[in-house]
């Protein structure tokens, strides 16, 4: 964070940040805020929901927008995450579109290309994951996107690494428009702690479960209990959709969920500063990726 000058003018605004899923949307959020508000993993679609990180840069407060990532949708849970991508992309101030250094110019991302166009929607890009490839290779996949038109800035980054990501934040901060701050300088995110607990859990279930996860899970959070001492017990039920991958994620005599629930309370006791008591337990329900109470909760239309 850089200094507030006297005479700059506050500013304000929505970036949405677009792109091919595991390109490093999420991974490049959490550097900008500085914390865990989306979760990131190896698997593709990790981003169910539409999230906010909000920063500050000097005078200016910029609130991107993760989103799900854009692809061919398939089924109801794709449809809608990829409506919510680009409902963020129509709301932003500025689109801002990820695209991954080593798989370039893809498939997903000149359909999205192809979208921005149609939409007259100029684009900032950003080729990120620049510590994986060749110079060479580099600079020729910058010329081919380039010669597009359709970007007004190109930015070189590593978002796991952090490299080249200030010329990005620098850019937001004179770029944005003038205006009022519309959240309290310490918010960093507007997803309630019990979603975000929730999601950190589904982050180790990914990690932990590696190609064996069932797509088809979810994790929510029960009951939220502050306790006396300054701990607080959480419970979570993991969804799954049948038996059998309910052993998959309990593991031999449970040790698998037992590691997972350990790896999320570690994280979670980093987040919250405070001893946390989490309670995972497993449960089949069969069909709730058709379920429309699951949607509301994630902010993504049922319908769409
Ligand atoms: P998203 O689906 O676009 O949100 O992508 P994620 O943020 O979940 O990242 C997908 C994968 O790419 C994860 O394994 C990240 O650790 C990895 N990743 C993200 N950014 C970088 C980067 O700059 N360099 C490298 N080497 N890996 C990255
Ligand atoms: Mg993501």
């Amino acid at each position: 964070m850089t200094g507030k000058g006297k005479s700059d003018p506050d500013r304000f605004g929505f970036v949405a940040i677009l792109g091919a899923p595991n390109v490093g949307k999420s991974t490049l959020l959490n550097f900008m805020v500085g914390s865990k508000v989306s979760i990131v993993s190896p698997k593709v679609q990790t981003t169910r929901a539409r999230v906010l990180g909000i920063c500050i840069e000097g005078s200016t407060q910029i609130v991107f927008m993760d989103t799900p990532g854009i692809f061919t949708p398939r089924r109801r849970l794709d449809r809608a995450m990829v409506a919510t991508a680009w409902d963020g992309a129509g709301d932003a101030d500025q689109v801002l579109l990820l695209v991954d250094a080593e798989r370039g110019l893809d498939r997903d991302t000149e359909a999205i290309s192809a979208h921005l166009r149609k939409k007259k929607i100029t684009a900032l890009l950003a080729i990120n994951k620049i510590d994986l490839v060749k110079k060479p290779d580099l600079l020729t996949l910058t010329e081919t996107l380039s010669g597009d038109g359709l970007f007004s800035e190109i930015f070189m980054i590593s978002a796991a690494k952090g490299d080249g990501v200030s010329d990005l934040l620098n850019y937001f901060k004179v770029n944005l428009p003038e205006g009022p701050w519309h959240f309290p300088e310490d918010q960093i995110s507007d997803m309630p702690m019990r979603l975000l607990s929730a999601e950190i859990t589904r982050e180790k279930l990914y990690l932990q479960l590696k190609q064996e996860l069932p797509y088809s899970t979810a994790v929510e959070t029960e009951s939220w209990e502050e306790k006396d001492d300054g701990s607080v017990r959480i419970a979570q039920v993991v969804y799954v959709e049948r038996k059998g991958q309910k052993g998959i994620v309990l593991g031999k005599g449970g040790a698998r969920i037992k590691e997972i629930g350990r790896a999320a309370r570690l994280e979670l006791e980093e987040i919250l500063e405070r001893r946390v008591h989490l309670f995972l337990f497993v449960k089949v329900r069969e069909k709730w990726g058709d379920d429309p109470d699951r949607y509301r909760d994630w902010g993504l239309n049922f319908n769409a």
